[in-house]
């Protein structure tokens, strides 16, 4: 079949591909319709590797999908071939200890798609178990459907928080995962959500998207928002979703006492905080990899309209330009969040 392929490290090209996939009886077919590119994908392209998963043979990329599903397997009873729907790109071992734990997100057995040696979804069809594939609501379209997946780290990170009704969060960084936790917080109850990034069209989107404070921090102090926005409190939940290591050190100092920091970026080397600022405050810090059992409440949420991901899908490509919508990804225009590529 066709695909998009990273050969290696800056090498992608749209060629065919041979790929043995069995189709078992608890597994279902999927016709792709639109898939949403990740930093992740970005970053496999630009640098071959994220930490321990390195780029070792012709990788087909794509983890963010929603399609038709074509063909159903002999014990399948939840999905019918017509049913439109996303998929869960991470599939765990379902005998492992993590997975009888309930922690199926972090089996290290999980077999995530385009993550070596794992391929993913830019690609005609897909072979993917039923439990991992979820009927879209009538009223959510595909490209919508593409969202779920980014969608589900905002809200694993809220419930992380345990937010309650009327808590103040800040969001660090409003790129796309700021994007969605923001949503994820103010549908989790929360009043506001102060959210800060250095582009200031990004600050405009998440301005628009409900009670959300835009802080740019290269002219504004967070902590001078925080203070007026809480009476010299702090916020109660602080969300790092920028990965910039002088971020992360930050988060504490904003926050109120017993609130909690929920870590979501991913810095690239090891992180020093103050942990005194931490301890007076008695912050609880949560941290997330992924997520686990939320496309379900993604999906009900996206059909009631409780959150709207629509304007953040800001950039379309047809396959045939794969390769193009990528090296756009490189060097987004400020005003681009997500990225999705539509298959036919
Ligand atoms: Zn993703």
């Amino acid at each position: 079949m066709k695909a998009l392929v990273l050969e290696k490290k800056g090498v992608l090209q749209l060629r065919e591909l041979a790929l043995d996939e069995p189709m078992g009886p608890h597994d279902v077919r999927v016709r792709i319709h639109t898939v949403g590119i990740c930093g992740s994908d970005v970053h496999y392209y630009q640098h071959g590797a994220i930490g321990p998963f390195v780029v070792r043979a012709p990788l087909i990329l794509g983890h963010e999908a929603g399609g038709v599903v074509e063909a159903v397997g002999p014990a399948v009873t939840s999905l019918h071939p017509g049913d439109r729907v996303c998929m869960e790109p991470g599939v765990p071992d379902p005998d492992s200890r993590a997975t009888r734990l309930g922690l199926y997100n972090l089996d290290p057995a999980v077999r995530f798609w385009a993550t070596p040696p794992v391929h993913g979804c830019l690609r005609p069809t897909v072979v993917h178990p039923a439990a991992f594939t979820f009927k879209l609501p009538d009223n959510v379209s595909f490209a919508e459907g593409a969202m779920v997946e980014p969608l589900a780290v905002g809200l694993h990170a809220a419930n992380k928080a345990r937010l309650r009704p009327g808590d103040v969060a800040v969001v660090l960084g409003a790129g796309p995962i700021g994007m969605v936790t923001a949503l994820a917080a103010l549908a989790g109850g929360c009043s506001r959500v102060i959210i800060t990034d250095v582009q200031a069209p990004k600050l405009a989107l998440a301005a628009s998207l409900g009670p959300v404070t835009p802080v740019d921090v290269r002219t504004e102090s967070l902590a001078d928002v925080v203070r007026r926005a809480t009476d010299d409190w702090g916020a109660d939940v602080v969300f790092e979703a920028s990965g910039q290591p002088a971020a992360t050190a930050q988060a504490f100092a904003v926050l109120a006492p017993g609130g909690c920091v929920v870590l979501i970026g991913m810095p690239g080397a090891p992180v020093p905080f103050d942990v005194v600022a931490a301890q007076v405050k008695e912050a609880r810090i949560e941290t997330i990899f992924r997520y686990a059992h939320v496309f379900p409440r993604a999906l009900a949420l996206l059909g009631s309209r409780r959150i709207d991901v629509r304007p953040l899908i800001t950039d379309r490509y047809a396959f045939a330009d794969s390769v193009a919508a990528f090296d756009y990804a490189c060097q987004p225009r400020p005003t681009s969040v997500k990225v999705q590529i539509e298959m036919s």
